[in-house]
């Protein structure tokens, strides 16, 4: 908290010093002083919001592409799996989101990988002492 209120009034500081120095050019402009300094303290507050908002975006954008990668890297599990044609075992990436072909390292066959689910039984011990 008190070091946001450090950086709240550093940078009202910097935007005020920014403002008095374009005040000074107005004044030597013949440009209303009071207005130039208004509206370019209040100016660079908006400038700085759509900035930061911009990177807060672009941030969350980033994030969301790396979970995205992560997600992806995942889903890929690798597999031995026997050629359906010569029966030969291959190493094969599987991708849980995706159907899954390859060719055969030994016969170059092209075979089609399908990921199925088998239920086994929960058993509990009758005794522990043996
Ligand atoms: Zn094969």
């Amino acid at each position: 908290m008190r070091e946001t209120i450090i950086r709240l009034s550093s940078s009202a500081l910097k935007s005020a010093a920014v403002a008095l120095v374009l005040s000074a050019v107005a004044y030597f402009a013949g440009v209303n002083v009071v207005m130039t300094f208004t509206i370019s303290f209040i100016g660079q507050f908006v400038i700085f919001y759509l900035y930061g908002s911009f990177l807060e975006l672009k941030a969350a954008q980033i994030v969301k592409e790396q979970q995205l990668k992560e997600l992806e890297i995942l889903s890929r599990i690798t597999f031995t799996i026997n050629c359906a044609s010569c029966k030969q075992s291959n190493e094969v990436v599987i991708n849980a989101n995706d159907e899954n072909h390859f060719e055969c390292e030994h016969c170059k066959a092209k075979n089609s990988a399908y990921i199925t689910a088998e239920a086994a039984l929960v058993t509990t011990p009758i005794s522990n002492k043996i």
